[in-house]
């Protein structure tokens, strides 16, 4: 197999563009891709002149990626600054390992990385919420942690935005989801954001138009250290059904991702103009997270899961 654009041989085949690619142009799409889209988002958020971007590396591919890519992009610029942030939720011999991959990374492009934890922000690690329901996942009370914890510290840090390494494979999946669901208030919430109630950090996600095979072999291509073992817990039955299904269309679809992901965009764009803005939104009592109650949902959890 050759590349399209020269004769070197090729390392990918993109079906959805029917083009195959050499290193150095699969490298130079990615890139190309990627700049468009961070700085799309980033005049968005109205920070196209400057800002600090926080960037949630869990060690994974996507982030790990994303944060070398940011890197690329931005760290010549005196007008960016790169904040790598990880959450540990506390999960023994998974994310200790995949936090130095993050340490590694960040310690490569010369970044310094802040580490917060679901025990010291919510008083509970993941692997106690899965000792105390072990008939249940604790994916849950994982995720609304995280989002907290990545928030709280986005905030301290005072980053005027947050980049996350949702690839195109999440962005279809998570639009399928919530359309199947009829769940229109999610598809609009769904980063990357261009406004965000008082103490959300508003999120972006540059690396949502490449699909996860091409993060991942950007990721090989330019040896960077990420850890590839999934977590211990992750069973997420319903998306790995829309994940499935997403799959078997694009057999006979192959850009099923990129329509789903661009409905979304559409959507919000057609709709936001006419929503109402953040009311109701107010502080956690306890966190100062933004919440709809006297308590935000991580705050709610924690309470019931220590029984306090
Ligand atoms: S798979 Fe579940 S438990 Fe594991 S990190 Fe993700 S949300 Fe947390
Ligand atoms: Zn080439
Ligand atoms: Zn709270």
């Amino acid at each position: 197999m050759e590349c399209s654009a020269c004769s070197r041989p090729a390392v990918t085949h993109l079906d959805y563009a029917g083009r195959s690619l050499c290193a150095s142009h699969f490298e130079r799409l990615i890139k190309r891709r990627f700049k468009s889209d961070l700085r799309d988002q980033l005049e968005g958020v109205g920070l196209e002149d400057g800002g600090r971007i926080g960037v949630g590396v869990s060690g994974g591919k996507d982030s790990v990626t994303l944060t070398w890519l940011l890197q690329d992009a931005l760290g010549e610029d005196p007008r960016f600054e790169i904040v790598p942030i990880s959450v540990d939720e506390g999960i023994p011999g998974y994310r200790d390992a995949s936090l130095d991959a993050a340490r590694a990374l960040t310690e490569q492009i010369g970044l310094s990385l802040e580490v917060v934890s679901h025990a010291e922000d919510h008083g509970i690690s993941t692997q106690e919420v899965a000792e105390m329901e072990p008939d249940r996942q604790p994916c849950g009370a994982c995720g609304v942690f995280r989002r907290s914890s990545l928030n709280r510290a986005a905030r301290r840090l005072g980053c005027d935005v947050v980049a996350t390494g949702h690839n195109l494979d999440d962005q279809a999946e998570t639009t399928l989801m919530n359309l199947l669901r009829s769940d229109l208030e999610q598809v609009l919430r769904t980063a990357p954001h261009t406004e965000a109630p008082d103490g959300l950090v508003p999120r972006i996600t540059p690396l949502a138009s490449s699909t996860e095979q091409e993060v991942a072999l950007l990721g090989v291509l330019k040896d960077l250290p990420f850890h590839g073992a999934e977590c211990p817990h992750s069973v997420d039955a319903t998306r790995r059904t829309y994940r499935g299904l997403i799959l078997d269309l694009l057999d006979k679809e192959p850009s099923v991702r990129h329509r789903l992901a661009s409905l979304a965009e559409e959507l919000k764009r057609r709709v936001e103009p006419e929503r109402e803005g953040f009311e109701g939104v107010s502080s956690c009592r306890t966190c100062g997270e933004p919440s709809s109650g006297g308590l935000c949902r991580a705050c709610q959890m924690s309470k019931a899961l220590r029984g306090a």
